[in-house]
């Protein structure tokens, strides 16, 4: 058994099946990527990992716990990070201080604003913060304002809010959707980086030279369902895929 189990795991929102009995074994230290076309159900998939949706029925279970009826935080405690499929960061703030924020809510279980000018002061957070905008080839602009980036940067900085995390599992939504080819190749550079960490990642992308850059599994969705999984050599010539994707 993977790091990662999903077992049977439905969800309806009304009368629309978005979760369809979806299994997916996840294994521990490799990238796992998840294709399907629009409305597979991947992103509804990922938000029953991290507490913001509960599965109707089914099992998801994360390095001997289970991760369901659980609070975001405490999914995150468990080393659970994730990477929005539209960046969730602090517009105001500086990029520095965007990856203070999820350090500090990792070592404290929650984070306090109010708490915010006392935990600046605290150097080794800063440079755990600095050390990951270096990683993520931000380090240049850490006392910019985050709204100044542009989306490419947007995005290495969620990366480096996930990281400060030191995660187990890392979660990644369309890491590049809206990227440039050159945005898209140095973040496909910065993940297989990532990667020699040996954190686990669980990837959705559409772009498929993504998926067949960086995955060692492929899991392959439409509506709802899992409908082929394997190696992407295998993946790319099954039929089954060529038809969820053309609409079959
Ligand atoms: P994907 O990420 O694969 O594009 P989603 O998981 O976002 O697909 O959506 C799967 C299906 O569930 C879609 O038909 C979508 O419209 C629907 N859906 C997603 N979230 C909700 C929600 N909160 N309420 C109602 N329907 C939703
Ligand atoms: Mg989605």
């Amino acid at each position: 058994m993977g790091i990662l189990s999903v077992k049977g795991v439905n969800k309806r929102f009304g009368g629309l099946k978005a979760l369809n009995d979806v299994n997916i074994d996840v294994e521990a230290g490799t990238v796992h990527a998840i294709i399907g076309p629009n409305g597979a159900g991947k992103s509804t998939l990922l938000n029953c990992f991290v507490g913001r949706l509960e599965p109707d029925t089914g099992t998801v279970d994360f390095d001997g716990a289970s991760l369901l009826n659980r609070q975001p935080h405490e999914i995150n405690q468990l080393g659970v990070s994730r990477v929005f499929q539209t960046p969730e960061i602090f517009g105001d703030l500086t990029l520095v201080e965007n990856v203070m924020i999820p350090a500090l809510a990792k070592r404290d279980g929650a984070f306090s604003i109010n708490a915010w000018s006392a935990v600046a002061a605290e150097k080794d957070i800063v440079d755990r913060a600095m050390a990951m905008l270096e990683d993520v080839d931000l380090g240049s602009k850490a006392d910019v304002t985050a709204n100044e980036l542009s989306r490419g940067d947007k995005r290495r900085l969620e990366l480096a809010m996930c990281l400060v995390q030191d995660p187990k599992l890392l979660l990644l939504d369309e890491p590049t959707a809206g990227m440039s080819r050159a945005d898209t190749n140095k973040t496909i550079d910065l993940l297989k980086k990532i990667g020699e960490r040996g954190i686990t990642k669980i990837v959705i992308e559409h772009d498929m030279h993504v998926v067949f850059s960086l995955a060692s599994k492929i899991s392959v969705m439409a509506q709802g369902t899992v409908i082929a999984e394997g190696k992407p050599e295998d993946i790319k010539g099954d039929p089954r895929v060529q038809e969820a994707y053309l609409g079959g």
